[in-house]
């Protein structure tokens, strides 16, 4: 008989150690936006269903079919958010920040919700980490959150992915290549699905995001979103790939690539790592300099991107710091209490190690069983196999004032004095980190 309750299709739980992996991921996040100015920002997973249809789009795959939208007891219609830029704004345009001093930069982390079909990497909850810069019109905007984009992707042992590029210009420019492409694929869409050929109709750039070879084969020869582009936003397209030049930023230039939201002006760009499997697509950004306004804000241009956290640890190479180990084992049950304080004075010495107390007391051999099992699944439980010790706690040693520490690698047991363990453990602990 399997359990009773399994989580909903399409979510997972997470354990120890990938949890630590993602927290790791997250600290690595929080330090790297913060050392270029990023404040974090927290906004509700529930949002009024009409922001999402007003800024990720009508006709989107997102909001005309991957969305959790459902009516709350007085009859509101409410969505969880599928992604968290529509967030964002409404909360940056509701307290007042779009007319605020500029710019201004914001990052977050937290859970999405789609209602896709779920596969390796695709989940229906899933979690991105994301970076919003408004008030930037010109291409040091771009600049400024790719740098810092590769340095966080840096951080987590990143060396060889690269940015995709486009420019899918204003709206107008947009508006008439959509009409370009339109032309080019009505005469081609026979073999279409009657989903492909609604998006004709609707929102022809979708047919990008596609990866039915029929609609692959008719956008072979398409027209491009770079011939369609306005003189200012070539510029700014021509501005943008120096600036990435001089970066160092190694980007290549993806014609094909327009995103799958509608809110994007001017620079779309997306990242996809080779040790992902057909989920690609580690993350995705672009300009909106439209949306603030849309939204009900003042004019005011942003970018931003959003990563898929779950992706983005798939393939990270970074693993998280392995721990020092200490267990302290009680003799039995009496000495319970005192192991405790033990523990929380270890603690205090060693704050960086993990200290625990064998709470079920099953005496010394017991005791000793779990640590060495402990230390036999170190590298699963990323705990630094040469900086693991037992802490024994029993009458002989109450007597006498001491513990008796045992090295798990060498199994090296020493009789410390019980005052000195702290200091003791600490010196032990970084001599061997040496
Ligand atoms: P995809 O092409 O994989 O559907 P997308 O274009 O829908 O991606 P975005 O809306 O740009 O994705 O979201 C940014 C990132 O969030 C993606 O690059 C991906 O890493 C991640 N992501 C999107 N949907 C999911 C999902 N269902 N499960 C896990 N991660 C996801
Ligand atoms: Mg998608």
């Amino acid at each position: 008989m399997g359990p009773r309750y399994q989580a909903v299709k399409g979510t997972r739980d997470v354990f120890p150690p990938e949890s630590e992996r993602f927290a790791q991921a997250e600290t690595i996040a929080r330090e790297v936006f913060s050392s270029h100015g990023y404040g974090e920002v927290r906004t509700p997973c529930l949002e009024p269903t009409e922001l999402f249809a007003r800024s990720v789009g009508e006709t989107t795959d997102i909001v005309h079919k991957e969305m959790y939208t459902f009516a709350d007891r007085k009859g509101r219609s409410l969505t969880l958010r599928p992604e968290n830029t529509a967030g964002v704004v409404r909360a940056v345009v509701e307290a007042g920040l779009a007319t605020g001093p500029m710019p201004l930069r914001l990052w977050y982390e937290g859970p999405q919700f789609r209602y896709e079909r779920p596969q390796a990497g695709r989940y229906r909850e899933f979690r991105q980490i994301g970076v919003e810069l408004f008030g930037v019109a010109s291409a040091s905007g771009e600049a400024e959150v790719l740098r810092m984009l590769f340095a966080f992707l840096h951080a987590l042992g990143f060396r060889s992915l690269s940015v995709s590029l486009n420019s899918v210009g204003t709206s107008q420019s947009r508006a008439a290549f959509g009409e370009a492409l339109r032309g080019h694929l009505e005469p081609k869409a026979s073999a279409f699905s009657e989903d492909d050929r609604r998006k004709i109709e609707q929102n022809p750039l979708r047919l990008f995001d596609s990866k039915d070879p029929a609609v692959r084969a008719a956008l072979e020869g398409s027209p491009r979103t770079l011939d369609f582009l306005d003189d200012a936003s070539r510029r700014h397209h021509e501005e943008v790939r120096r600036l990435l030049g001089e970066a160092g930023i190694p980007f290549k230039d993806d014609p094909s690539l327009v995103r799958g939201l509608d809110y994007y002006t001017r620079t779309v760009f997306e990242v996809v790592s080779a040790d992902l499997g057909a989920q690609d697509a580690v993350l995705g950004g672009g300009r909106y300099d439209n949306l603030v306004e849309a939204l009900g804000g003042p004019s005011l241009p942003a970018i931003g991107f959003a990563i898929g956290e779950d992706r983005l640890l798939e393939a990270a190479p970074f693993s998280a710091a392995a721990r020092a180990f200490v267990l302290v084992i009680p003799q039995d049950a009496e000495h319970l209490d005192d192991a405790l304080r033990l523990a929380a004075e270890i603690r205090q010495s060693v704050p960086d190690a993990s200290v625990e107390v064998d709470l079920l007391a099953r005496g010394f051999k017991k005791g000793m069983a779990r640590a060495n099992a402990l230390f036999e699944a170190a590298p699963v439980q990323r705990l630094d196999p040469g900086r693991m010790f037992a802490v024994l706690l029993g009458a002989q040693e109450r007597q006498q004032g001491t513990v008796t520490a045992k090295k798990l690698d060498t199994a090296e047991q020493t009789m410390v004095r019980r005052n000195e363990i702290g200091h003791w453990l600490a010196t032990r602990l970084a001599e061997a980190r040496a």
